[in-house]
């Protein structure tokens, strides 16, 4: 089935100012900012600007502008936090959830970008 973008979800309400959020880095087509429960002491979530539901929605329908624009984003965030490894940084987890067998709570494509402690290994 292809994919429905739901205009009423959380992050589309943070995108058309509705709802505050706390901004880290906005550019032309991406926003990143902090999760409202954070589960590390950098827990940030980048998105895209347009209305992609997930990271394969987003592979699939974004214009190359939007997905190099989202991927310098994360690579400036890194930067921005001391978490790139290429910076000097002690590393990141990058994250996205997808679907239901993926528990994604909010249907708005989302990094979450987690760091400054020890993760631990990734649960599968
Ligand atoms: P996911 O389960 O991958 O869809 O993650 C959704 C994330 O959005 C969770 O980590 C929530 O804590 C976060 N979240 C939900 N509402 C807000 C909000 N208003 N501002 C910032 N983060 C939020």
């Amino acid at each position: 089935m292809p994919y429905q973008y739901d205009d009423q979800n959380i992050f589309a309400k943070i995108l058309r100012g509705e709802i505050p959020n706390q901004t880290v880095l906005e550019t032309e087509h991406t926003l990143a900012f902090r999760d409202i429960a954070p589960k590390a002491p950098e827990h940030i979530l980048v998105i895209p600007k347009g209305p992609y539901v997930a990271l394969d929605h987003f592979c699939a329908e974004a214009s190359d502008a939007e997905i190099v624009d989202f991927h310098r984003a994360v690579a400036e965030i890194c930067k921005m936090i001391g978490a790139g490894p290429g910076d000097g940084g002690d590393g990141f987890r990058g994250i996205t959830n997808a679907g239901e067998n993926g528990v994604q709570e909010v249907p708005h494509y989302h990094l979450h970008i987690l760091a400054g402690r020890p993760l631990g290994p990734m649960l599968l």
